[in-house]
């Protein structure tokens, strides 16, 4: 087969016929803007990425979410490479093991004080993006949300990316995941823009 017929998104003549294929690759560069921006903050401060990511994940999320094995499917990784992440930043005395008095086999990740002041100096690595997305108008920012928020819904129906905080997996939800969505917790109806990704009050279904 011809090169310039290989039916893929990184083909750049296949891109001219399909959307679908400018939008994969569009997406792509996001990945990238993600790596390069994560790298940056984390080089500045001597951790790896997924280092960088555990601490803000632990800062901002409740005791029960803090363990190793929550954390191995919020970033999709085995618990092999979070234990390793984990033994890591305990060494760099930024996290400390507190044993978890429900279950004593069981135990939560706390920051310590050195890991709480690196979340704070890295906690915006993301804002060149968001300066990006700052500069769309309303409209554009509803309609960009409900259209990734559907497609990352639909790569979680089909177990490739975890999401366990999101209102499709929340017992409070109710609606027909199109046009109509109700929160029981909150006992209000919510817009398209409304529904949450990483809601601290999700309860699984
Ligand atoms: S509690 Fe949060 S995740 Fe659950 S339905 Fe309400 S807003 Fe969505």
């Amino acid at each position: 087969m011809a090169r310039e017929n290989l039916k893929s998104p990184f083909n750049p003549h296949q891109q001219s016929v399909g959307l679908d294929h400018k939008i994969v690759v569009t997406l792509e560069k996001f990945a990238e803007v993600f790596r390069v921006l994560l790298w940056e903050q984390a080089k500045e401060n001597r951790l790896s990425p997924i280092q960088l990511q555990i601490l803000l994940f632990l800062n901002f999320h409740s005791a029960d979410q803090r363990k190793v094995a929550y954390l191995a499917k919020e970033f999709n990784m085995t618990k092999a490479t979070i234990s390793d992440a984990v033994k890591s930043l305990i060494n760099k005395e930024m996290i400390v093991k507190k044993v978890d008095k429900a279950d004593t086999r069981s135990f939560f990740l706390n920051l310590t004080s050195a890991g709480k002041k690196a979340t704070e100096r890295t906690a915006l690595f993301s804002g060149a993006l968001q300066a990006s997305i700052a500069e769309l108008d309303g409209k554009e920012k509803e309609n960009l949300f409900r259209s990734l928020f559907k497609v990352i819904q639909s790569l979680n129906q089909k177990g490739i990316v975890s999401l366990q905080r999101m209102c499709f997996s929340c017992r409070f939800y109710e609606g027909d995941r199109e046009n109509k969505h109700f929160c029981q917790f909150l006992n209000l109806p919510l817009k398209g823009a409304e529904l949450r990704v990483d809601c601290p009050e999700h309860e699984p279904s």
